[in-house]
């Protein structure tokens, strides 16, 4: 455990939503960091966390701010998925309104290799326009929100997979629902290529391990993959590794201590 004067002054904000975030927590915690996690609700059963946990939606920038001046938080780690732009965005105007120190920990890019077929496109809508006009079976793994962009080609028959039932009902005329939460396994990931007899994968550039296996399954079964790119976020400090965050904690704590 880290203790020392300075690390008394550091109080954490950990915005997760993702398993690295997770990870992250039970590092804090382990170290006898003073942290909040806090999850945006999006799930009705979301994973426990070894940290006080918070739910919900600042209320924008300014929303967050007030937060960080309210509960005098010094560091925010941005763990959150690579496509939750706004929370990152608002993290960035947060952090420079208050003065506390901001870093992001982000998963690598996946990159294709040897055989893979992935057709790179920059937004959702991109991913729409990409898809074929001849009726085809679409495995969308794309999560729940921007799911109705897809109405704009009604005559495929998409495949979702969901943490949670849908509460509403589905802004796409031919759709199966799967329910599951990663992390996915290559087995099981191929099996749903095979049994559904998907012809096209559309995903986000999420990287990470976790989801990455119905790319190697659209590989094994010669499918193309309409991969969405990232969102461009405002430059801030980034690591790639749960390691690099508590080195960059210790180092503010060690220089808080002095
Ligand atoms: P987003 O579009 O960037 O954020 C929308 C709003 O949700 C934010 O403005 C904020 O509301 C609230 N929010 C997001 N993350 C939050 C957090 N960790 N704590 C408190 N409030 C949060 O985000 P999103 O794409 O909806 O993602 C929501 C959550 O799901 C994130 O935690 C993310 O890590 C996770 N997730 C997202 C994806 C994805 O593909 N986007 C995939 C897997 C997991 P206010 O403005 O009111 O503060």
């Amino acid at each position: 455990m880290i203790v020392n004067q300075g690390l008394a002054m550091i109080r954490v904000l950990l915005l997760g939503g993702t398993s690295e975030a997770s990870a992250l927590a039970h590092e804090l915690a382990g170290a006898g960091v003073d942290a909040v996690f806090s999850y945006a609700g999006r799930t009705a059963v979301p994973v426990a966390q070894p940290l006080p946990t918070r739910v919900g939606g600042f209320g924008g920038a300014g929303g967050l701010a007030d937060y960080i001046r309210a509960s005098r938080i010094t560091h925010v780690v941005d763990a959150t998925h690579p496509f939750a732009a706004q929370i990152s965005r608002n993290a960035v105007d947060a952090c420079l309104a208050t003065g506390a120190a901001l870093c992001a920990l982000v998963r690598p890019e996946w990159v294709a290799g040897p055989g893979d077929d992935w057709r790179h496109v920059a937004d959702t809508d991109a991913a729409v326009a990409a898809l074929p006009d001849d009726p085809a079976w679409v495995f969308l793994a794309i999560g729940k929100q921007t799911l109705a962009a897809f109405a704009a080609k009604p005559q495929h028959h998409y495949l979702l997979r969901l943490v949670d039932p849908p509460r509403a009902p589905l802004p796409l005329p031919d759709a199966t629902v799967v329910i599951a939460r990663g992390p996915f396994a290559l087995a099981d990931d191929l099996a749903l290529l095979q049994s559904y007899a998907i012809t096209y994968v559309v995903a986000k550039n999420a990287g990470g391990a976790g989801a990455e296996s119905k790319l190697k399954a659209a590989l094994i079964q010669q499918i193309p993959v309409i991969l969405i790119d990232r969102p461009r976020l405002p430059p801030r400090q980034t690591f790639g590794s749960a390691k690099g965050v508590m080195d960059w904690i210790a180092l503010h704590s060690t220089r808080l201590g002095l």
